[in-house]
């Protein structure tokens, strides 16, 4: 299958004229075909007549000095604006929202002479981690169609576990890349805040939101990363620093690593078959040559509060404006677990209780900052756990808020501090369902995470494992 095949292959193949892109394209619709209507990862698939004839363009016009990702099909997170074409952010608020214009990240890759082919259920406005809070019905898990395949960033993640795209653009505020990612067996990459332009991606928190890579290996990652990361004009939070050739710097030999483990997240409340494939993969990089230490971390417990307060005041302001409340409607249209965020961050904003509960978080958050700086002074990277658990069943977070909100433990505390994490898988329960890990480093040290993540995927194979459907 060709789909099998990494963004390198690809592209090399596509030079050396082994396939088309055309038959690429016909690949991710025959998958599409075949599996999307039990997984539900599509909110839009594109028309195939108009991809195929992207693909064949493609094709013709191919020469030696293509971007890695010229010619390959990819999908976007219903998060993104594409012009002329639905943006829903999976809520029925946006229902036949068509966009003006195209999100940067977006533009870029078709620049790069990438082909968009779908764009992807979530939890609706990134509000959710397993994809079951959204207006379009939730995402299948493809290892296990009972269960969840995560979120917010669930149809992404589906799509690539099942072969449907090359890549994909996820968003991630708390975890939305990273948490599908474990639970789907692929890769994805939440930066540094600021490394990819926030521009057109439709705002969950504003402080806390980034837009990232989600694909089939860790090297895949850096091909798309280096193609989307950098400054823009049109995002003033995004950096101007130089963006680093992440595929070469992911393939060059380990520098000597300190891997630290916050011991605070390995205990009780993380299943403990995730606990033992982690410790299966701290062997491997002990294999690498890499030190392990273990620290700790205490202000990690404080990630939800920050989050669950920061979180759903950014969005109560961000989403003010789609409520039409002014024009006489009302908020019938946002899911009740949406309607729960706002009335939350309308209440920790309003007078009165601003100092209690805002201004505390944001004090709380710097602390945290604190705590993130000192331990990646001790140690290089940090290695996480990314869910708690492995997938639930459906039904099962959405119908209990409190449990939905205590499963982001270990994905919410990297985005108030702005630090990136590289989620990868590391292994399978006896049930046959992925797990994940995530490397966590200082700011602007992707090139480090997709080099270690890399040379993990050289020593293991549980990322060529692919769904049984
Ligand atoms: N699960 C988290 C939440 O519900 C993270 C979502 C995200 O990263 N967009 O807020």
């Amino acid at each position: 299958m060709l789909l099998d095949k990494s963004i390198k292959e690809l592209s090399e193949g596509l030079k050396k004229r082994d396939f088309s892109s055309e038959e690429i394209v016909l690949e991710c619709f025959e998958n599409i075909e075949k599996h999307n209507k039990e997984i539900n990862a599509f909110i839009t698939v594109i028309e195939k007549k108009e991809a195929i004839k992207q693909a064949k363009d493609k094709d013709k016009k191919l020469s030696d000095d293509i971007n890695p990702l010229y010619g390959l099909p990819f999908v976007l997170k219903d998060s993104y604006l594409t012009s002329g074409i639905l943006t829903t952010s999976a809520s029925k608020v946006l229902g036949n929202h068509i966009g003006q214009y195209n999100a940067t990240v977006y533009q870029k890759l078709l620049d790069a002479g990438g082909i968009l082919i779908g764009k992807m259920n979530m939890d609706a406005w990134g509000h959710g981690g397993s994809s079951e809070n959204t207006d379009f019905d939730p995402v299948k898990n493809p290892w296990n169609t009972n269960r969840v395949a995560g979120g917010s960033s669930g149809g992404p993640a589906a799509a690539i576990a099942c072969r449907m795209a090359v890549f994909a653009i996820g968003e991630d505020t708390g975890g939305s890349i990273r948490n599908p990612s474990a639970w789907c067996n692929i890769a994805g990459l939440k930066v540094t805040y600021g490394r990819v332009s926030r521009y057109g991606c439709i705002a969950y928190a504003s402080s806390f939101d980034t837009v990232g890579p989600m694909a089939k290996t860790v090297e895949d990652c850096a091909y798309v990363l280096k193609t989307i990361a950098g400054h823009d004009v049109l995002d003033a939070t995004s950096s101007s620093r130089p963006v680093p050739d992440y595929v070469k710097e992911a393939n060059k030999n380990l520098p000597l690593t300190v891997i630290g483990l916050p011991k605070e997240f390995f205990r009780e409340g993380l299943d403990e078959e995730i606990k033992k494939s982690i410790g299966e993969a701290v062997k491997v990089f002990q294999s690498l040559g890499l030190k392990i230490k273990e620290i700790s971390m205490p202000m990690l417990e404080m990630s939800i509060p920050v989050y669950y307060l920061i979180g759903p005041s950014e969005t109560s302001s961000n989403l003010a404006r789609y409520d039409g409340v002014r024009y006489g409607n009302t908020r019938d249209n946002f899911t009740r677990e949406t309607m729960r965020r706002i009335m939350l961050g309308t209440y920790a904003l309003s007078a009165g209780y601003y100092d209690a509960y805002y201004k505390k978080a944001q004090a709380v958050r710097t602390l945290l900052i604190k705590e993130y700086e000192k331990a990646l002074n001790e140690c290089d990277v940090l290695l996480m756990p990314v869910n708690p658990t492995p997938p639930p069943k459906i039904g099962e977070l959405i119908s209990d808020p409190v449990k939905n909100l205590l499963a982001d433990i270990f994905t919410t505390s990297q985005n108030p501090v702005g630090v990136p994490s590289l989620a990868l898988p590391c292994g399978f329960t006896n049930s046959g369902l992925p797990i994940g890990m995530q490397i966590v480093g200082k700011m602007y040290s992707e090139a480090l995470l997709l080099q270690l993540g890399h040379h993990f995927q050289k020593k293991i194979d549980w990322h060529t494992r692919k769904p049984n459907l």
